[in-house]
């Protein structure tokens, strides 16, 4: 019987193992050098904040915060009265990050593959020879890894002193993931790394024996759901066509791997293919008894991913959904609320969607009017082919289409409100004005996983000008999403050990399950019902340092730099 993810072989590959420090081996005869966005924090943090309002205890880390704002309120005469708030509260962050667990959904992908392989490869040590010389493993492309936030200044030079994200609160390291998971394809680890072509071979080549005895653990197909030119590749399957059973299989799964591998905690995210949209059907999968009795009745509408979702937070762990379709329907929020559960999504912000992001808000807080946006993706990956289908390439195309929407609706000096158009043209109105947006997507196996992504934005300047701005953006795929994967999984686990209690009051309670501060690293985020999306990748920035900083009881030193202003 082949090993699986759940058994290793003892002492054949250690993927499971925990080691204390990077093991710096000298593998392919060249020391490999730990790079510094794989750097441990120093034992008992980087940072201490010495203030009355934070408290560093033996359990963790205690920090009131204030949180202001303002309320604004327009009257009869279109004035604004502006209102101050502030509401108080208390964080208390968990230090023990203990032994945690990142269970993939589709590990057997090309995500999945280059996700096990970066982890070995840091874990390891393992460098190797390209044309241009000897490249070291790294997190390059991880925010929380990677990416820097401003504390402060220094008070003799006056500098800004900035630190890692990673360094901010106790996070998982991402060498110490425990890694498995599910793939309807049973191909070993190994050769689905062959099979993905992301990485070099003289990478692969050494990752060859760590990977070759792990073995995605058997998944649901319901063949419906993901496109038909997929079957070829289902050759692991847990049998049957009983969804609760398949449900409590799943259930099992995350419960044996927790205990199998001495884990303390266990992420679930899911990079399997981009599944068509659910529909939406009252007494379905409205609420979450309904969306539970659906599945006791096998019913069609629910899909493998909410499966996974439903399972993940009834053993109340997160679970992240990192492609585009509906899996969080109504009844499954509702089902994480009950269970006060974590869940976050939807489809990862890798590429294209990051730059547009970025750049119609740039364009539209220049003040200059974005007319259209036209985009075109071709891929020659697994995942292109599946988006070849049309129902999942609809998916994608609804999660890649509202990204500009809060920032057209944030400028009614350049874009109309629906109630002008209304009153204008006397027929209802409801989204408003807003540019012209289309997104192509064309599978090209000759470019593998090396996405092309040309943007065309096609914008109003000055008196009636015209301004045209091209993008042309080419990168592997799965090395801009493996980084998002990681980050994805390191905040859902630290946001698990943050507790918070408003106005000093009641006992300190966990967050709400829908974590929308995950937003940066995904397309269409989730959030609370009723409450506004943010897609702005600046503001979505912003909102994570500014929690990371609360859970400090630190107030956000943005760029206001009074000491710069004034005498
Ligand atoms: P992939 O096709 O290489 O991998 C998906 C894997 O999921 C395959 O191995 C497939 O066998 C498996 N799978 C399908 N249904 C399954 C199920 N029910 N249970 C378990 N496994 C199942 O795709 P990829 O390039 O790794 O991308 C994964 C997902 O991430 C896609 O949905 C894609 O749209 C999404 N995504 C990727 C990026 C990116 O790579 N930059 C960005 C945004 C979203």
């Amino acid at each position: 019987m082949s090993p699986t993810a759940l058994n290793p072989v003892p002492g054949h590959h250690d993927s499971f193992v925990l080691p204390s420090t990077n093991d710096n081996g000298h593998a392919n005869g060249v020391e490999a050098k730990v790079h510094a966005s794989a750097r441990r924090t120093p034992e008992g943090g980087l940072i201490k904040v010495e203030s009355d309002s934070t408290v560093y205890g033996e359990d963790g880390i205690k920090a009131k915060f204030t949180d202001r704002g303002a309320e604004v309120v327009k009257g009869a005469d279109g004035k604004l009265t502006v209102k101050k708030t502030e509401k108080s509260f208390e964080f208390f962050t968990k230090s023990k990050v203990g032994r945690v667990g990142l269970m993939l959904v589709g590990l057997g992908g090309n995500n999945g593959t280059t996700v096990l392989a970066t982890n070995l490869a840091n874990k390891h040590g393992i460098s190797w020879r390209t044309k241009d010389g000897v490249q070291q493993p790294n997190y390059i492309g991880s925010v929380v890894r990677a990416s820097t936030v401003r504390l402060g200044t220094d008070p003799e030079t006056g500098k800004d002193v900035f630190v890692p994200i990673s360094d901010m609160l106790p996070m998982v390291h991402p060498n110490d993931f425990v890694i498995g998971g599910w793939d309807i394809s049973g191909l070993s680890m190994d050769k689905a790394m062959l099979r993905a072509k992301v990485l070099e071979w003289d990478l692969q080549r050494q990752l060859i024996p760590l990977m070759e005895s792990v073995k995605p653990l058997p998944s649901i197909y319901y063949p419906d759901f993901i496109a038909a030119n997929q079957a070829d590749r289902a050759d692991n399957l847990i049998p049957g066509e009983d969804k609760k059973a398949h449900l409590d299989h799943i259930r099992a799964d995350i419960r044996k791997f927790k205990a199998d591998n001495d884990l303390d905690s266990v992420v679930v995210l899911w990079t399997a293919n981009t599944e068509r949209y659910a529909d939406i059907i009252p007494g379905v999968n409205d609420t979450a008894d309904n969306l539970l009795k659906a599945v006791e009745s096998s019913h069609d509408e629910v899909a493998p991913s909410t499966i996974f979702a439903i399972a993940s937070i009834l053993e109340g762990v997160p679970f992240i959904n990192g492609s585009p379709q509906n899996t969080f329907v109504p009844g499954c929020i509702e089902l994480a609320e009950r269970h006060k559960a974590f869940i976050g999504g939807d489809d990862f912000k890798s590429g294209q969607t990051k730059v547009k992001s970025v750049l119609a808000e740039f364009l539209v807080n220049a003040g200059i009017k974005p007319l259209s946006i036209s985009s075109y993706n071709h891929l020659g990956n697994n995942d292109g082919k599946n988006l070849s289908s049309h129902k999942q390439f609809r998916s994608k195309e609804i999660s890649k289409s509202s990204v500009v929407d809060d920032m057209v609706a944030a400028n009614n000096v350049l874009y109309k409100t629906a109630a002008e158009l209304t009153a204008e043209s006397g027929e209802v109105n409801k989204k408003g004005e807003h540019p012209d947006h289309i997104v192509v997507i064309k599978h090209v196996p000759a470019v593998g996983d090396s996405k092309r992504a040309i943007d065309e934005y096609y914008s109003e300047l000055l008196m009636g000008g015209r301004n045209v701005m091209n993008i042309f953006n080419e990168c592997e795929d799965s090395l801009l999403a493996t980084p998002l994967i990681f980050d994805l999984a390191i905040l859902a686990e630290l946001l698990t050990r943050v507790t918070y209690r408003e106005n000093a009051q009641g006992d300190f309670q966990p967050l709400y399950s829908v974590l929308s501060l995950l937003s940066y690293m995904l397309k269409a985020p989730l959030v609370k019902p009723g409450t506004d999306v943010v897609n702005s990748l600046n503001r979505q920035r912003n909102a994570l340092e500014q929690f990371l900083k609360a859970c400090l009881g630190l107030e956000h030193s943005g760029d206001l730099l009074l000491n710069t202003r004034v005498w």
